[in-house]
């Protein structure tokens, strides 16, 4: 049975969060959503027309900005008013160190989510980010919480099912296997 989705998968950052979004994606062809990425390109669009973060004038930039996620491949491609972001541009030190003060800003949390939630209705998606389960969908199917254990080299994966808080440990390999079983019984 081909799943339905979303999947969130939660956690703090450099957790591995992507690599285990990435890795269902590929498994269960599914299409991965980075929603730090998205952050990261309002953050490019704004600082590319000098619009600070406390702005008045950013939700009127976003009001005229047209997002697209394309989930048709593996990963989504990100549109912004029709051309994807330079990813070199979305990794700058510039980019980096404004990032989260844009991110603070109701505006744009409401206008990503948005998005976020409407991509969803278009297939299978596996969305990765800090507030993917919590926030964007909470009654998400599938959601996983990912941290590190502590030897640092393998990933430890919280997992609660279906609201049912069913904590689980397992690895990376195994995180597929879980989404499997649970899927196909
Ligand atoms: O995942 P990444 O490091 O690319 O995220 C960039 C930043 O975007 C985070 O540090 C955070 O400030 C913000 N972010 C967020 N909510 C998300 C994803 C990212 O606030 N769901």
């Amino acid at each position: 049975m081909r799943p339905r989705g979303p999947i969130a998968i939660d956690g703090p950052a450099a957790s591995g969060k992507s690599t285990v979004a990435r890795g269902l994606a590929h498994e269960l062809s599914g299409c991965y959503i980075s929603t730090g990425e998205m952050y990261r390109a309002v953050t490019w669009l704004a600082q590319s027309a000098s619009v600070a973060p406390d702005a008045p004038s950013l939700g009127e930039l976003l009001a005229r900005t047209c997002l697209a996620l394309e989930i048709d491949q593996e990963q989504a491609r990100l549109l912004i008013n029709g051309s994807p972001p330079p990813q070199t541009a979305l990794r700058t030190p510039q980019v980096s160190e404004a990032v989260s003060h844009y991110a603070q800003q109701s505006c744009v949390r409401d206008w990503l989510i948005h998005h976020q939630r409407e991509a969803s209705n278009q297939g299978l998606v596996i969305m990765e980010g800090r507030d993917i389960g919590t926030v964007v969908f909470p009654d998400a199917p599938y959601k996983f919480f990912i941290t590190f254990t502590d030897d640092y080299l393998r990933f430890g994966l919280l997992g609660f099912m279906f609201k049912s808080m069913q904590f689980i440990n397992v690895n990376e390999t195994l995180i597929k296997e879980v989404v499997y079983s649970f899927y196909k019984s």
